[in-house]
């Protein structure tokens, strides 16, 4: 493992898990599914969460602030 790929993975360590808007359970980050290394952006650049309890989706800014939600319909 380089540092590069330590670096990554200790960061998506960090920011793997949030906590729902919307029930208060956890939220997984989701990862692009080629590498499972880097989260998945939205195309504003934030990481995008998977609310397991509710299937919901949100999207978190590089300041750990909820910048946007969406819900399934
Ligand atoms: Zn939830």
């Amino acid at each position: 493992m380089n540092w590069d790929t330590y670096h990554i993975t200790e960061r998506l360590r960090d920011i793997k898990y949030y906590a729902c808007p919307h029930c208060g359970a956890q939220a997984i980050v989701l990862t692009a599914l080629e590498t499972e290394q880097l989260p998945e952006r939205d195309e504003n650049g934030h990481c995008q969460y998977h609310c397991i309890a509710y299937h919901r989706y949100f999207s978190v800014d590089a300041y750990q602030s909820i910048f946007q939600e969406k819900g399934i319909k």
